[in-house]
């Protein structure tokens, strides 16, 4: 999965130190990172290489450090171009490719929390934690992380795949029922209402297979794979889905070393490997 970066290894650990010689500077814009240009392969400015008057320290790869630059001269200097982070889904190096990810999204929460909420006033990045305070009334402001679920449900030999209208996600391959969670609500109860509510079936045996962040939406993405009760007759919600339906084991493709959990538990299944085939 994408997240996954061994046998390199992430230090989230909050500083404000500055950057410095060879420290990577992330410079983001509206879903996109600067990376050298004509290049298939990620390779990031440094500080040595970009002139910037400081930064928000954001986290090590190993011992490489990572930066969301200020004072950045306008226009992007020559050699360098914009990428889209959606390319990041299957670029390599992988672990360049999901720092991109993160800090964008962290770029993104630190654009849209410059005011307070509450008061109006200038917030700043708080200098003991990965939040932003507002100096007059001490509100404090975290990066919002979204709970959500993925179903795997699960009839003997099948599972239940499906498509999202083109309105709702530019995802067009086979997918299977994920949504948020609501306030109030446990992951089990989000499982329930979300198969409820996108195929009208009922389900049973919820187990807990992995996590994934996904940084690029901000959910931190809960798996479960369920056994069908009663019957299997889909009732679709066509505002959400294009399609669902039943898919045999011999008919799924296989997926190796997919980026998302979605892909790696339809391809677990595939195997016989999820926790109900296993039980
Ligand atoms: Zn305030």
């Amino acid at each position: 999965m994408l997240h996954e970066i061994a046998p390199h290894q992430y230090h989230l650990e909050y500083s404000t130190r500055q950057p410095g010689k060879g420290d990577i500077l992330l410079i983001c814009r509206k879903g996109t990172v600067l990376c050298r240009a004509g290049q298939e392969e990620i390779e990031y400015p440094t500080a040595d290489q970009i002139k910037v008057t400081g930064g928000q320290y954001l986290f090590s790869i190993d011992d490489q450090a990572f930066f969301l630059p200020r004072g950045l001269e306008e226009p992007i200097p020559e050699g360098w171009k914009l990428r889209s982070i959606q390319t990041f889904r299957t670029a390599n190096p992988k672990h360049l490719a999901y720092a991109g990810w993160l800090g964008s999204r962290l770029a993104q929460f630190y654009a849209e929390h410059r005011y307070c909420g509450r008061c109006g006033a200038a917030a700043v990045p708080s200098t003991t934690e990965r939040a932003v305070v507002c100096p007059s009334c001490k509100a404090v402001y975290y990066p919002q992380i979204s709970p959500s679920v993925i179903v795997a449900l699960v009839d003997g030999d099948r599972i239940l795949l499906t498509k999202y209208q083109a309105s709702h996600s530019t995802y067009r391959n086979y997918a299977l029922i994920a949504g948020y969670n609501e306030t109030g609500e446990t992951l089990e109860e989000t499982v329930r209402r979300e198969v409820a509510e996108e195929v009208g079936l009922q389900v049973e045996k919820i187990t807990y297979y992995k996590s994934q962040p996904w940084p690029l939406s901000g959910a931190l993405l809960a798996g479960f794979f369920c056994r069908l009760k009663g019957s299997d007759s889909i009732t679709l919600e066509t505002q959400e889905l294009s399609e669902a339906r039943w898919v045999s084991r011999e008919e799924l493709e296989p997926r190796p070393d997919s980026p998302s959990l979605t892909g790696e538990m339809i391809e677990q299944f595939r195997l016989g490997l999820d926790p109900l085939s296993q039980s």
